[in-house]
């Protein structure tokens, strides 16, 4: 694992983690977080789904985890997320990690390797399970742009909102992956956000309600542990 990511150094741009059950809102909040503390979006979900649509070798193998539900092996996760985190210079620009780590064996292995720069702060957008379910059902994704909406919002057009390509559900929306992911879920989240909590990182928000107040939660959360992001945050923040 540790070779992954060889070559670790100091990095001074804000590098966080966010997690949350499936369903969470952890993608959308994600990529509005980033967008406003000016960090590179890092969803391993993502990097997954780019590897299975390239239909390469590796992207056939991950593709066979996440349509059932699965968590991808750590080695296969490690080696896909370290050639995106990239070298020093790269990591120096910051990064928010969307589903990553996943597991306590992952953050251990992030840590291990670029040491305590890994990240400053853990988000846990906390949402019930009973609450995700519905959330997950209605989730649809942009074929084009990959953005993720959901059928209530869109459903007079059936299109995205950014750019107007067809929505679809994701491969792994359907009601036996959704299952075995908030299981899997369920079994793994506990002893991260534990491990996690030892290490003086973790702060939880309120996940539920309309997306703009959730956006308020995390930027509060990100102020009150990283004061120096205030000025990026100020609109919100203040
Ligand atoms: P997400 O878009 O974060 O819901 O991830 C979609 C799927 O990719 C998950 O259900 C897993 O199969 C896989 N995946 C994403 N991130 C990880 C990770 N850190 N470790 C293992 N599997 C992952």
């Amino acid at each position: 694992m540790a070779a992954a990511f060889a070559g670790a150094g100091r990095q001074l741009a804000p590098r966080l983690i966010v997690l949350g059950r499936q369903g969470a809102g952890k993608g959308t909040q994600c990529a509005r977080l980033a967008e406003q503390l000016d960090v590179p979006h890092l969803s391993s979900g993502d990097l997954f789904r780019a590897e299975i649509a390239a239909g390469t070798k590796l992207g056939g193998t991950i593709g066979r985890y996440v349509a059932a539900g699965e968590l991808v092996p750590d080695d296969i996760v490690l080696d896909v997320v370290a050639a995106r985190l990239g070298d020093n210079a790269r990591r120096a620009a910051g990064y928010l990690l969307d589903g990553f780590p996943r597991t306590q064996a992952q953050a251990q292995a992030l840590f291990e390797v670029l040491g305590a720069d890994a990240a400053e702060l853990a988000i846990e957008i906390d949402v019930p399970a009973d609450a995700v379910l519905p959330r997950l059902a209605a989730r649809r994704m942009c074929i084009e742009c990959g953005m993720v909406t959901n059928l209530h919002t869109d459903s007079s057009t059936g299109r995205c909102p950014a750019c107007r390509g067809f929505l679809e559900r994701r491969a792994d929306d359907h009601p036996d992956a959704i299952a075995r992911r908030l299981a899997v879920y369920d079994e793994q989240a506990p002893p991260l956000l534990e491990w996690l909590r030892d290490q003086g990182l973790l702060v939880s928000v309120d996940g539920r309600g309309e997306p703009d107040e959730v956006h308020e939660r995390l930027v509060q959360a990100v102020v009150s542990r990283i004061p120096a992001l205030r000025v990026l945050c100020r609109a919100v923040a203040d």
